[in-house]
């Protein structure tokens, strides 16, 4: 526990993260807000030479010890990376691709269908909201239409009671997941398995969902790194934006 006590956390600024990654080390990437800038439309996201590079490179520096850990649908990232042997956990952590190709997927609840549905009608009536379907859920973006921020929580919020389903706020959108399963479990799970198990953890990643992965990662022996403005966080560092975390991978590359 801070000795400060829980809200002094916010009150201090918090380093930028070692150049030297600790022997034995495994990095988790988030991905949207972290390796790539976010954007109005998700689904036209660019994933630059630059960065395909850089993961790979990463991920062949670490002996395969590299994942990506989004809310995105992994198939969506997997091929936006161009790696087939990425281990991957989409869905905040729920579908877990692991490197040598196994998968632990859950069943998506049959209400994720009719939730998703609702939502789909409510962003045909309102110009600048997407729905973006996942594998285990169904994600509604108000980015190009803020004012509906209200109307679109209270909607999503409705939908998750009365479906039994998991509500995920997020950066100017929301979530209607399966329940059960975060980016934290995640972290665990593939820390459970080789090659990353034994490793030194070290998450990286922009948004609330990545709290509980660098919660894992610290109980783990390692650390979080928040990317973005300060908040209360379980990170041990600080990046300010995707530009300073591609400069932070290209230096952890170089020593
Ligand atoms: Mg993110």
């Amino acid at each position: 526990m801070d000795p400060q006590g829980p809200h002094a956390v916010i009150e201090r600024a918090l380093d930028l993260p070692p150049s030297r990654l600790p022997a034995r080390a495994s990095l988790f990437l988030d991905f949207d807000g972290t390796l790539v800038d976010l954007i109005d439309r998700p689904d036209a996201v660019q994933v630059t030479d630059r960065v395909r590079a850089l993961v790979a490179a990463l991920c062949a520096r670490l002996e395969g010890r590299l994942a990506i850990v989004t809310g995105r649908d992994a198939g969506f990232v997997r091929e936006k990376l161009g790696m087939s042997y990425l281990g991957i956990a989409g869905s905040h952590g729920q579908e877990i691709h692991f490197p040598d190709g196994t998968t632990e997927i859950p069943e998506a609840p049959a209400a994720l269908g009719e939730a998703g549905d609702a939502l789909t009608q409510y962003a045909a009536a309102h110009e600048g909201v997407l729905v973006e379907r996942k594998p285990l859920g169904v994600a509604l973006h108000y980015r190009m239409a803020p004012h509906l921020e209200g109307w679109s929580l209270a909607l999503a919020e409705e939908l998750a009671t009365a479906h039994g389903l998991h509500l995920q706020p997020g950066k100017m959108m929301v979530e209607l997941r399966a329940p059960g399963g975060d980016k934290g479990s995640a972290v665990a799970r593939i820390l459970d398995t080789p090659p990353f198990a034994g490793t030194v953890p070290i998450m990286l990643g922009d948004d609330l969902t990545d709290e509980p992965g660098f919660a894992a990662a610290a109980a783990h022996g390692g650390w979080g790194v928040l990317v973005g403005p300060l908040r209360q966080t379980s990170a041990r560092y600080r990046l300010e934006g995707v530009q300073h975390v591609l400069a932070w991978l290209d230096g952890v590359l170089d020593t």
